[in-house]
């Protein structure tokens, strides 16, 4: 049944009782206001008539009261109510006609009186008789009105304590189911099993509950699953792989990395990385940069581990994830060391092959050039003007071979990090002149004017002048090599942060936004650019760098170029 239904059955109960209590009180109070009017009505008249023929009895005019008498008499005989009275009222009719026959008889006439008298005690009589039995009504009507209002009131205050409870208690247990889902105990059901929308209610609350609870299940077993399937993916990386969380404790390490850091992962898990680190030289070097001051471990690491020498690269992911309410905040790190062995040996290879080649190639280069040299001189013999034009060709050639195996040489003293400085305090008007003077021809030969800046307060710089006359004039020899005829370059050099900078800036043809990250590789040369091995500019960088210098570029397609270096000044 709805509750609706409900509600309007228990209000018509109550109104049910409320009509009963007055339908019983009105019907005793009319059945008792009956009793009385009959008294009044019967009992009353009777006196009321014998009461006017006592009077009429005593009248001196006898014919008036004989009428009189006669009226009351009449009136009484269509009166009879009481038992008797019918047998009292002929006697008192037939002792009436005797009196009327001899009026002066004084016997008759009380014979009348007493006659009257006889009816007058017969309804007093009976008016004490009903009275008593109307008391007796009345205290019975009490009674059963008293018990019947006991009985409604009882009924009454068990439905009001009880009604609110029925309709409460429900939703009470619905507030206990939702908190239960809310607190994710999906196992909580709530038990009513009436058939009104209470009953549908609890049935939908635990149909939704079981299927929160299946789901719950099923996710959690997926997310079991896709847990354990990406431990066992990392576990069998080739490569050792440490995960942080954003506190630095140590969530997880690999096999490949617990064999490195010769460290069981049950030994370190849950650790704070910086604690384990202190006692762990692997791990400090790792997780340097994430120390205060700290700064990244320089690529590869050269790690002896398993009785050999390998080498690694390091890579230090920082995680973002998506917290509960939307921000994309740190949530750990991933810690991979990279097997780089194979690749360094093949390197290394690779230097050594390059080393011997441009050493053995230098000097039958140099023969070459020496011999071309010789032949032009006229002293030899005078050559004509084809054999010249040929001779000039082979220096330029040979030339341009001594470079390149010059570059490709410096590049293997860099690849085995065999760079040999040879620092002195020198002013950089000293490197300037140098560089200056090294491209003066080649500049002269495209009429590109070469304008110097150098601030007035310049002092001594902590450098090696080769090394760093070499970075200017490459620096120089790429600004003529990609200007235009007839362009102007500007070198500034000044002080700048501790440091004197070296800027070499030209008109020229400007390098691509997404080439400048990269144009300090090694081999790497703008797609396009047909002369150069793309080795220049990293040796640079690996020569400033070597002094402790800084070295970058800032450039626009077509907008020219600013390349520029820093060397440390001396204290
Ligand atoms: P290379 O010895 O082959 O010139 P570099 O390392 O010196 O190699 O230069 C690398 C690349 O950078 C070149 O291929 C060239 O395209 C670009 N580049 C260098 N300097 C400039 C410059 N001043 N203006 C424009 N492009 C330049």
């Amino acid at each position: 049944m709805k509750i609706k239904s409900k509600i309007r059955i228990g209000l018509l109960f109550l109104l049910a009782i409320i009509m009963l209590l007055a339908a019983s009180g009105s019907y005793y109070i009319n059945t008792l206001a009956d009793e009385s009017k009959d008294i009044l009505k019967d009992n009353y008249n009777t006196l009321h008539y014998t009461k006017n023929m006592i009077e009429a009895l005593d009248d001196s005019n006898k014919a008036m009261a004989f009428n009189k008498f006669e009226t009351n008499l009449i009136k009484q005989e269509n009166n009879i109510t009481e038992q008797g009275e019918l047998e009292a009222t002929k006697i008192m009719r037939s002792a009436f006609d005797e009196y009327k026959s001899n009026s002066e008889d004084y016997n008759k006439a009380a014979d009348l009186r007493s006659k009257i008298l006889k009816i007058q005690e017969l309804n007093m009589a009976a008016i004490v008789n009903k009275n008593n039995v109307i008391t007796d009504k009345t205290q019975r009507a009490f009674a059963y009105i008293t018990i019947l209002g006991t009985i409604c009131f009882l009924l009454s205050f068990t439905f009001v304590v009880n009604f609110p409870k029925w309709i409460a208690g429900p939703i009470i247990d619905f507030i206990r189911g939702i908190r239960g889902i809310l607190q994710k105990d999906y196992s909580t059901r709530i038990n009513i099993n009436s058939n009104d929308e209470f009953g549908e209610m609890a049935l939908a609350f635990n149909q939704m509950a079981t299927q929160l609870d299946a789901w719950e299940h099923s996710n959690l077993a997926q997310v079991l699953f896709e847990k354990s399937r990406i431990e066992t993916i990392i576990n069998n990386m080739q490569d050792a792989v440490i995960g942080l969380d954003e506190n630095k404790s140590i969530l997880f390490i690999n096999p490949v990395a617990e064999s490195l850091l010769s460290k069981s992962e049950t030994d370190v898990k849950g650790k704070y990385a910086p604690d384990v680190a202190a006692v762990n030289d692997l791990l400090r070097t790792l997780i340097q940069e994430l120390l205060p001051d700290g700064k990244p471990a320089t690529n590869p690491l050269k790690i002896y581990s398993n009785g050999k020498e390998s080498y690694y690269r390091k890579e230090m992911l920082h995680v973002k994830g998506q917290t509960a309410n939307g921000d994309n905040k740190l949530i750990g790190y991933v810690i991979v060391l990279k097997n780089i062995t194979e690749f360094k040996e093949l390197d290394v290879a690779k230097t050594n092959f390059i080393a011997t080649i441009s050493h053995e190639l230098k000097t039958p280069i140099a023969a070459i050039n020496m011999s071309t040299k010789l032949l032009k001189d006229e002293r030899i013999g005078i050559a004509n003007n084809e054999q010249k034009q040929l001779l000039e060709n082979i220096e330029e050639n040979s030339n341009r071979l001594l470079k390149i195996t010059g570059e490709l040489l410096d590049m293997t003293q860099v690849e085995t990090g065999n760079i040999q400085l040879n620092i002195s305090a020198v002013t950089p008007t000293n490197i300037l002149d140098v560089a200056l003077k090294a491209v003066a021809q080649i500049a002269e030969q495209k009429q590109i004017t070469l304008n110097t800046n150098l601030s007035n307060n310049l002092s001594y710089i902590n450098a090696d002048v080769d090394k760093t006359v070499w970075v200017l004039v490459n620096l120089l020899s790429n600004a003529i090599k990609y200007s235009a005829e007839g362009n102007k370059i500007a070198i500034n050099v000044y002080k700048y942060n501790g440091y004197t900078k070296f800027e070499v800036k030209d008109n020229g043809i400007g390098i691509e936004e997404k080439y400048l990250s990269r144009i300090f590789e090694r081999y790497f040369k703008i797609p396009g650019s047909k002369t150069g091995t793309g080795l220049g500019l990293s040796i640079c960088k690996e020569f400033i760098e070597a002094q402790n210098g800084i070295i970058g570029v800032e450039s626009e397609f077509a907008g020219g170029s600013k390349f520029w270096f820093q060397i440390p000044n001396a204290a």
